[in-house]
């Protein structure tokens, strides 16, 4: 039985408490943030094949925790729908925070003869320390204002895209910028037209517009626990914006004066930033797009960063890292949550003896290669001359090839767009 730290209590986190303290250790999650602030974070994603393997797994009543879009709609300026594409494997769609309470209840449960789990929130993870037999874990309380130490075996680095346990082990600069934004927003069904609704019931709708494009779909309101009976629509805004302007800093600073590095949290963008960027959708996007960003009453922006995995097992196999943290994925690509579920499973099999550390990480790092490299389907469509959709050669990569050619083509905007022109 081993004594396990688990940083980052977002949904890498709690999967892989989940698996760990299943197989009978002692777990502990500790998490930064106040779970009010985990909320003002969420929207909506796509529950891949990998995290529906894993909720079968591990949970054995999940209840209604997503939908299915059945095709992707492409819309023009007008509003009409240009190419309707119906995907040959449904689209699960759900929110963070479905997931996340799903999670969190799972682990939280008291299983007979199965140790529980600890998890807890206002704990900041300081450093990692290696003792030769143990790791040391220093964090510190942000509700009592002190420092802890904590000792164990083993220390899972899930603390997402900014990991301070990757930093600390490999000195690597934080993930690269790729040029370009997400303001999201999420309604709720009732505020919108009925027009609208018919439009986007069980799809998922792409609507290009010069400088980025829009992606829209449903999900089912509240959380799984909550028996959720209404939808919100989610909608993401792609958008291209360079690092070094004046604009970028000013948008990824929040009202109060905080620069935030990834997501300037709901209810704290400036409103004049949301106002000017509201203004130049009224002028390009079609009129459906214009009435979800009108009646949204707070948006949320993120700055989309990617990075590549080069390692993801340290101190003798004492420390591991998952999820964002050991390999970061540009949102479109559908793949964040999937690549998690996918290591947590992987990383069963090496607690249960069936493969090796190294052979787990190898397997981690290759899940990367495949989906930067998948792009070369064939079946691509092109949209007013833009490359927009795209089915795989292999069905199981479906979902990463259908995106990845999407933010390919915003990188080559990114360079070529004067707005954005790298110096
Ligand atoms: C609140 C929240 C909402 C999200 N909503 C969406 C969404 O709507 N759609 C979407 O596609 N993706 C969303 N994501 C991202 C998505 O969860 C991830 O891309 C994916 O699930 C992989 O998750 P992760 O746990 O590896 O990383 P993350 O989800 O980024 O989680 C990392 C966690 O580690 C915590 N943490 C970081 N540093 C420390 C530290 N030093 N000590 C302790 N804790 C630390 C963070 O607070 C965070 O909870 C959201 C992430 C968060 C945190």
């Amino acid at each position: 039985m081993k004594r396990v730290a688990i940083v980052g209590g977002s949904l890498t986190g709690l999967m892989a408490a989940i698996m760990i303290r299943d197989l009978g250790h002692e777990v502990h999650v500790l998490e930064r943030s106040a779970p009010e602030e985990l909320q003002s974070q969420a929207a909506g994603m796509q529950a891949g094949l990998e995290v529906e393997a894993f909720v079968k797994r591990y949970i054995k009543e999940p209840g209604n925790y997503g939908i299915f879009a059945n095709s992707v709609d492409v819309l023009s300026k007008e509003g009409e729908v240009v190419k309707c594409i119906p995907m040959s494997v449904p689209m699960r769609l759900v929110t963070w925070y479905a997931l996340y309470r799903l999670c969190l209840g799972i682990l939280l449960d008291a299983i007979p003869g199965k140790r529980s789990a600890t998890y807890e929130t206002h704990r900041h993870v300081t450093d990692i320390r290696d003792e030769g037999d143990s790791m040391t874990v220093v964090y510190r309380d942000l509700e009592a204002q002190r420092e802890k130490v904590m000792r164990v075996e083993l220390v899972i680095g899930a603390d997402g895209a900014n990991s301070m346990v990757k930093k600390k082990l490999l000195q690597e600069v934080s993930p690269r910028y790729a040029g370009y934004v997400t303001w999201r927003g999420r309604l709720p069904e009732k505020n919108a037209s009925q027009e609208t609704l018919i439009r986007l019931r069980e799809k998922c709708t792409i609507h290009r517009v010069e400088d980025g494009y829009f992606v829209i779909y449903y999900v089912l309101a509240g959380s799984a626990d909550e028996t959720p009976k209404t939808h919100d629509i989610i909608w993401i805004w792609y958008t291209n914006l360079a690092e070094d302007s004046s604009e970028f800093h000013e948008a990824m600073t929040d009202r109060d004066g905080r620069r935030h590095f990834s997501t300037v949290p709901r209810g704290k963008v400036q409103p004049k930033v949301w106002a000017q960027k509201l203004e130049e959708g009224r002028a390009a996007c079609a009129p459906m797009l214009i009435e979800l960003m009108e009646k949204t009453e707070e948006v949320f922006l993120s700055a989309v960063r990617d990075s590549t995995p080069t390692k993801g097992v340290f101190s003798d196999g004492k420390v591991i890292l998952l999820g964002d943290a050991l390999a970061l994925y540009r949102p479109q690509s559908g793949s964040s949550t999937s690549q998690a579920a996918l290591q947590v499973l992987a990383l069963a099999k090496v607690f249960e003896g069936k493969i090796t550390l190294e052979e787990w990480e190898k397997q981690a790092i290759q899940y990367n290669v495949l989906h930067e490299g998948c792009y070369i389907g064939d079946d691509c469509i092109v949209y007013k001359n833009h490359v927009v959709m795209c089915r795989g050669l292999r069905q199981c990569y479906y979902n990463g090839v259908l995106f990845v050619l999407i933010y390919k083509q915003l990188n080559w905007d990114a360079k070529t767009s004067p707005s954005t022109r790298q110096k």
